[in-house]
């Protein structure tokens, strides 16, 4: 698929070569095929539009002459570019508590639980940490349930208070009994709602000013496209949060999220999930997210 865009580049630009360098004119036809490439790629309308009048002003004076395949040249740019405005390096978790408190966000179905599991999994497992995670979702016993059965694949203890219907409460309880217990590092899985209502970001606002975590990230479905810009606006408002999440990229969604969220927070992707397994994560690389985007 990278070759497609490249060789749609590469005919819009053939007309080039002979003038050498790249002009505002004979550059627009490149641009759509770019700007279709993205939406394609389920990139928000308006960050696309910014993002291909970002890359003209790169492509002008550009050289074509001497290139034997200008669409290839074309790529490159918009590859750079696409990776920079990702974040350029790969950023990790902060560890830095006694113990370190991470505090999961994001609407049900985003894949918080699944992810907060593959995450204690990976700091136990590459880290060397003792994790403790945590129930906080007080209106389904069936995701605490889903934490418990996660805790046991993992062989991560899992903190969770039966009748106990305050999730600030709860955290609070977490953190002292991860102190008590050895643990350094307390993974608080909280309450999603299906869309963003006040109720849910009261709660986790409270959460998070009684806890104060070093480490807030926001899990979201890749899948989702345009509406994930909106939803991480609203959970960064509230929060500030440090990171983001990008789960289920094992589907054939193309990742455009990526770049929308990144454009419009500008905070860093941290991890992405890769499936349901808890073996199924990696840390962002801003660059291979771009190859995907390009198609
Ligand atoms: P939560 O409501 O935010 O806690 O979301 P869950 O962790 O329960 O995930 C919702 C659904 O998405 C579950 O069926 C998970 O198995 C699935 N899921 C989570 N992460 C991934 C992922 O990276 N890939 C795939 N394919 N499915 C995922």
């Amino acid at each position: 698929m990278f070759n497609n865009l490249s060789d749609k580049l590469d005919k819009a630009l053939h007309t080039l070569k002979g003038h050498g360098k790249i002009t505002e004119v004979n550059v627009a036809e490149t641009l759509k095929e770019v700007r279709r490439a993205l939406l394609d790629a389920d990139v928000n309308f308006k960050i696309a539009k910014e993002f291909t009048k970002k890359v003209q002003t790169e492509a002008l004076g550009q050289d074509v002459l001497t290139t034997l395949n200008p669409g290839q040249l074309m790529v490159k740019l918009v590859k750079d570019q696409l990776t920079e405005l990702m974040g350029g390096e790969t950023v990790g978790v902060h560890l830095g508590g006694s113990p370190t408190v991470i505090l999961m966000s994001g609407l049900q179905g985003s894949g918080k639980t699944t992810f907060s599991g593959k995450l204690a999994n990976y700091l136990k497992n590459k880290k060397s940490k003792q994790v403790l995670l945590v129930g906080c979702d007080v209106y389904r016993p069936a995701a605490i349930n889903q934490l418990q059965i996660v805790g046991e694949q993992i062989g991560v203890e899992v903190y969770a208070e039966v009748g106990n219907n305050n999730p600030v409460e709860i955290s609070q309880n977490a953190v002292k009994y991860a102190k008590a217990n050895g643990k350094n590092v307390v993974i608080i899985d909280t309450a999603g709602r299906l869309a963003v209502d006040k109720a849910m970001m009261t709660e986790i606002s409270d959460i998070h000013k009684a806890v104060n975590p070093q480490e807030t990230l926001f899990v979201v479905d890749s899948m989702t496209g345009q509406d994930a810009v909106n939803t991480a606006k609203a959970f960064n408002d509230i929060l500030n949060f440090d990171g983001v999440v990008l789960t289920k990229l094992d589907g054939d969604t193309r990742g455009g999220a990526a770049l929308s969220i990144k454009s419009v927070v500008n905070k860093p992707i941290k991890f992405i999930g890769t499936g349901e397994k808890m073996d199924a994560i990696d840390v962002f690389h801003p660059d291979r997210m771009a190859d995907r985007i390009l198609g």
